[in-house]
């Protein structure tokens, strides 16, 4: 038998995501975001489940080719856009859009053939301040991909900070609007929360990420209360049970120490499946679909469970780490991190099963 852990991946729930953002912008198209791996999903498998999605996004060139060699006809874009002269012919020829947010990328693109075929997205940076030209360098930027004859469709876009916090989306939407002004091109802001929260920003794309995944990217708010299903479940088995006395420790470092007698079991997932080893004592983990909590650190293959709430556990009984009965951003608070993070911090040794094609 193989070592009892698993992540399923729901691709009916993954349908469903997608159809919850077109719930939510139904006037807007959509860039399903599948960068890093699908945030842990796998690519091939997320493409292939939203072959319908109006575009990809997502940041290699090899896969962005690999997928028009695979027959997607939508548009792929590339996040980060290209860091060398030498990819531009191969975006042109694959018809793979660009985001450019450089001036050393604007300069780079006067090497284009005259005849090539590039669609580009415009990064502005209104706030974000990690890519992008600032409103007062867009007009200029605007002037010289439309006067370079190898560049074709011509999109606006900016990334928000805050869409998921207090601060919101009118800071970063003022100064777009102030660049975009009298540009009449089409524009494309929205992550996930901007696309639940704030319709103002949907403009003619979207870009869904985590939300297609099912987790929810508000820290007060889990999937399911916004119609989200989980993709990802990581679940695995209990493989041993202990019996403390008071007084007994657990694991290394003997972070957890018995207040009473009491029984733990252990499970066959450690931070070497990608599972935080920064989670804290009570972490929840559902046992035979009770909530219970994590004692002691997660070791590299193995964390242990309190079994106090779920007196009929026994080796064998079905653990869920994280995903359906255990909703990933209740883990991710407990661990000081996000969704996001977990999903993409799936490791490749953990074996994925498919379900819901
Ligand atoms: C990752 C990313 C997104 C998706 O963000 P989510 O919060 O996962 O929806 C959108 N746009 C850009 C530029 C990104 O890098």
């Amino acid at each position: 038998m193989p070592r009892p852990i698993s992540a399923t991946i729901d691709l009916a729930a993954l349908r469903h995501n997608l159809a919850v953002v077109r719930r939510h912008a139904p006037h807007s198209r959509a860039f399903a975001v599948i960068k890093a791996n699908a945030y842990g999903h796998g690519l091939d498998r997320a493409a292939r489940t939203m072959r319908d999605a109006d575009g990809f996004a997502l940041l290699e060139i090899g896969p962005a080719v690999q997928l028009r060699e695979a027959g997607y006809r939508q548009r792929i874009v590339l996040l980060e856009g290209f860091f060398d002269v030498r990819e531009l012919p191969m975006l042109a020829r694959h018809r793979i859009a660009t985001v450019v947010h450089s001036r050393e990328q604007l300069q780079m693109l006067r090497e284009l053939a005259p005849a090539a075929v590039l669609d580009v997205l415009l990064k502005i940076n209104t706030g974000m301040n990690r890519l992008g030209f600032n409103a007062a360098e867009v007009p200029a930027a605007v002037q010289a991909l439309r006067s370079n004859p190898g560049v074709a469709r011509i999109t606006l876009m900016t990334h928000l900070a805050t869409a998921d916090e207090a601060r919101g989306v009118a800071w970063q939407m003022t100064e777009f609007g102030r660049a975009a002004h009298g540009l009449k091109l089409p524009s494309s802001l929205a992550n996930s929360a901007a696309i639940l929260r704030y319709p103002e920003t949907h403009f003619e794309w979207v870009r869904p990420g985590i939300m297609l995944y099912g987790c929810s990217p508000f820290a007060d708010v889990v999937g399911s209360e916004i119609d989200l299903e989980p993709v990802m479940t990581l679940a695995g088995e209990l493989i041993a049970i202990q019996n403390l006395k008071r007084g007994d420790t657990v694991g290394y470092g003997s972070m957890f120490a018995a207040e009473r007698d009491m029984k733990i079991g252990v499970v066959a997932c450690g931070y070497a499946d990608g599972y935080p080893r920064h989670a804290p004592n009570g972490t929840p983990v559902a046992v035979d679909g009770r909530l219970a909590g994590t004692v002691g650190r997660v070791s590299m293959d193995m964390l242990c469970v309190d079994l106090s709430g779920v007196p009929d556990a026994r080796v064998g009984s079905r653990v869920v780490l994280w995903g359906k009965g255990n909703p990933i951003e209740n883990v991710a608070a407990a661990a000081g991190t996000v969704g996001y993070e977990l999903m993409c911090a799936l490791a490749p040794r953990v074996p994925v099963v498919e379900v819901g094609g």
